[in-house]
């Protein structure tokens, strides 16, 4: 007889295992397939910048406290590289203590490890997913682990694997649109502290953010793939001061940096998010621009109204059509709202047009003076395009 869980999360990265961590005491039987085996060589050098409702997830799935001192994030510099106008994005405005806090990406995904070791979910790794068939009332899973095949039927296919599956999902089709840029990244260090404020700088290349992460910086440079390359391959005394002619001396001269990665950056999104038995969430949904650092804080809340809606949902009914569509109604303007308002940004404000470039530093100028288009543009950041329903998951 095959194996069957309520549940399989294909891909048991942050937003998987967020997923699997709502799911954890909910009564339901869940399984993670993650295609990764070996964790101790894992390194991935992406910093990730949390919103300040992706961190009241965090605390409710009981991962927050896990995590070693996340770094706030009390201010956002936003300005326009050889244009006029900046904007100050305060926490304090909103009376909160941040805006967001910045971790380390293998920081959080190894937090949410650890915490779903306690039970409660099957978390296999070195379980890749190979192929999937649905039917009315269930999804067959194929997998290989460690060389083995194998095969699982579930009422509710969770794809959470980063949209790195090869196989399409039938009834869901993918809109893809290459940016023909990379995101440089890599830990810096400046001669000036960074007081806590991330910097949000646009430039004809591309944005440049600089986060603010432990006593350095999180540096995520957008640029084209060619640049991105030499980036990378500069010797370190050159790349600093290639960082320093193009952000500026806001931060003083940058003195060191670590290890650099580049990631090529696309937009793709799947439309819509369920087929039978099948829904997808995080990356898998949406892969997004890093511009503004979006992606997984709406990843994390994929998971989360995913999760209340399984288990507001009768067991019997779990996967089925009337659950997938509640879901998928409920997530649209959120998915949307972060796809428009990347894209948006990515796409505007990536060229020297000086007529745009004027326009941005206008644009930056007015919303200063605007204290209630910071306020909602604040509150984007910290809570995504329609806020969360703070709603904790309850089992039925
Ligand atoms: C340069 C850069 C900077 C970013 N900065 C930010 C930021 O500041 N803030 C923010 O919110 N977001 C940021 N993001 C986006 C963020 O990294 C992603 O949104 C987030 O990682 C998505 O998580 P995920 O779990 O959906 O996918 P992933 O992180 O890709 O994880 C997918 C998991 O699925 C597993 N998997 C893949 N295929 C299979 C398979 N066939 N079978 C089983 N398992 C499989 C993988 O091993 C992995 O563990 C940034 C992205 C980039 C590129």
């Amino acid at each position: 007889m095959m194996d069957h869980a309520d549940i399989v999360i294909a891909g048991g990265g942050p937003v998987g295992g967020a997923l699997a961590l709502a799911l954890k005491d909910g009564g339901r039987s869940v399984t993670v397939l993650e295609a990764r085996g070996d964790f101790s060589r894992q390194r991935d050098p992406r910093a990730l910048a949390l919103s300040y409702g992706a961190m009241l997830i965090l605390r409710r799935l009981g991962v927050w406290d896990r995590l070693p001192a996340p770094t706030p994030i009390v201010d956002i510099h936003v300005s326009r590289k050889g244009g006029l106008g900046r904007c100050l994005l305060s926490a304090a405005a909103d009376g909160l203590p941040a805006l967001g806090y910045v971790v380390d990406y293998d920081v959080l995904d190894r937090a949410l490890r650890e915490a779903l070791a306690g039970g409660g979910v099957h978390y296999l790794t070195g379980a890749a997913v190979t192929r999937t068939r649905t039917a009315s009332g269930y999804a067959v899973v194929d997998f290989l682990q460690h060389g083995a095949a194998r095969q699982l039927t579930t009422r509710l296919l969770a794809r959470a694997d980063g949209g790195r599956g090869d196989d399409a999902v039938p009834g869901s089709g993918q809109q893809v649109r290459d940016y023909g840029q990379s995101a440089v990244v890599a830990p810096v260090r400046s001669e000036l502290p960074h007081r806590n404020v991330a910097y949000e700088r646009f430039t004809g290349e591309g944005p440049l953010a600089l986060l603010p992460s432990g006593d350095g910086l999180a540096l995520v440079w957008t640029c084209a793939p060619e640049r991105a390359r030499r980036l990378c391959a500069m010797a370190e005394p050159d790349f600093l001061a290639a960082l320093h002619g193009h952000f500026g001396d806001r931060l003083g001269r940058f003195t060191a940096a670590g290890p650099r990665a580049a990631f090529p950056l696309v937009l793709k999104y799947a439309r819509p998010v369920v087929a039978q038995r099948t829904v997808l969430l995080g990356n898998a949904a949406q892969t997004l621009h890093p511009v503004a650092g979006q992606g997984f804080n709406l990843g994390l809340r994929d998971a989360w109204e995913l999760a209340a809606e399984i288990l507001a949902t009768p067991p019997g009914e779990i996967g089925g059509r009337a659950m997938l569509e509640r879901y998928r109604a409920g997530r649209r303007l959120d998915s949307a709202g972060s796809i428009l308002f990347t894209d948006t940004l990515a796409r505007l404000f990536s060229n020297d047009d000086p007529i745009l470039r004027h326009g941005l530093g206008l644009g930056l100028m007015a919303l200063e003076g605007l204290l209630p288009a910071k306020r909602f543009v604040a509150r984007r950041m910290m809570f995504g395009a329609r806020g969360c329903r703070w709603r904790a998951p309850t089992s039925m």
